[in-house]
């Protein structure tokens, strides 16, 4: 059976990045090593919109979303955290891990936070040192306006750290233009590669914060990171092999361009979300991401049991995570998706249902994907 990956990470890996990171092993000191790197770096600028470096580091995402937090605060300092998914609950753990004081604010599962709640925390407590939210809350489907979030954090002397670990690539994204601080993305998500990659990339302002702070850290010291890839290295071994990949993957976002991939990402979603009401189905988020649909089921199906009656046609896609947990399915269009993608799986979602009882006349989610496609 042929099978097609639907998850919002890891996503699908096109044969050019695979065929590349099968290549026999380089050294990491080498010269070939470093010119690889140096092209990888102006790519992953590219890919950020950013001028400032972007870092790389062999964790998975959560490693460069503890990197932000051990780098940028100083023990006893104070935060402000946006939760309202399981990804804005992590910057509250990861925080608090480490002694930093957590002021949260609870936005409902599946709603965007507004910026001005952000800036009142912000006027009322003026020693916060840092705001930390998420683009694409990948756990309920919702999308923040980081753009706006930035203008209202910018009133103020606080950082804004950005986990867009599913936002880059999908979502308009411009840190500097917008005024964020940190931005963090990850390797299994919109860069079409396998696990193991997190990204990075500070401004001027947060390289500042870095140098006064004080919380412990070893492996993730992002100073470290600077002074190595000043010289086209990694302070320690990296994972080549999927730096390989990655020039190929930033080759093909170059090539598409990145505002082709980002209209790619909202059309894919839009098709998704008009297959889904047309088959009788909700929509989770108020304000959807383009990272992926969450779907809304009625009481009387199974959200595990969909997500198994899918596998059985080929398709993987995510359960509900949490409170969520047999609600929904998360259905992902992040990376290597295109339009015969979104068609084939709207078709597999419908003989689902139909597997399930839900009476969804044949075609009809079908139909309305392909209207906004090819429309
Ligand atoms: C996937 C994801 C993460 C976690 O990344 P890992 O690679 O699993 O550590 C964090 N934030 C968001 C928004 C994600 O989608």
């Amino acid at each position: 059976m042929k099978r097609r990956l639907f998850t919002p990470g890891p996503t699908t890996v096109p044969d050019r990045v695979l065929l590349k990171m099968a290549e026999p092993i380089i050294h990491h000191r080498s010269e070939e090593f470093g010119r690889m790197f140096a092209t990888v770096n102006e790519g992953l600028k590219y890919l950020f919109q950013t001028k400032n470096e972007v870092l790389t580091l062999t964790t998975s995402g959560t490693g460069a979303l503890e990197a932000a937090v051990v780098n940028l605060l100083s023990r006893g300092d104070r935060a402000l955290v946006v939760r309202g998914g399981k990804f804005g609950e992590r910057w509250g753990e990861l925080c608090e891990t480490y002694g930093v004081h957590v002021t949260a604010i609870d936005v409902p599962w599946g709603e965007a936070v507004a910026p001005e709640a952000i800036l009142e925390h912000l006027k009322a407590d003026p020693v916060i040192k840092a705001v930390f939210t998420t683009q694409s809350e990948t756990s309920t489907g919702a999308l923040n306006d980081i753009e706006a979030i930035g203008r209202v954090v910018r009133e103020t002397d606080a950082l804004l750290v950005v986990d867009a670990i599913t936002g880059i690539g999908a979502h308009r994204m411009l840190p500097d233009a917008w005024g964020v601080d940190a931005v963090v993305t990850g390797s299994q998500k919109g860069l079409m590669l396998p696990p193991g990659l997190a990204f990075i990339a500070l401004s001027e302002r947060a390289w500042q914060a870095v140098e006064r702070s004080d919380l412990p850290k070893y492996y993730l010291d992002l100073m470290k990171a600077k002074k190595s890839l000043a010289k086209d290295q990694n302070p320690y071994t990296p994972a080549v092999s999927l730096l390989v990949g990655l020039k190929a993957a930033l080759a093909m976002i170059r090539e598409e361009g990145i505002e082709n991939i980002w209209a790619r990402h909202a059309k894919n979603a839009e098709a998704t979300r008009a297959a889904v009401r047309a088959m009788g189905l909700g929509i989770f988020a108020k304000n959807p991401s383009n990272v992926l649909t969450i779907v809304q089921l009625p009481a009387k199906i199974d959200g595990k049991k969909l997500v198994k009656a899918l596998d059985g046609y080929g398709f993987t896609v995510a359960g509900g995570q949490a409170q969520l947990s047999g609600k929904v399915i998360r259905i992902s269009h992040l990376g290597y998706t295109d339009d015969f993608d979104t068609l084939s799986l709207s078709a597999g979602l419908e003989r689902a249902l139909r597997e399930l009882g839900w009476d969804v006349e044949p075609g009809v989610g079908l139909s309305a994907a392909q209207r906004v496609l090819a429309g």
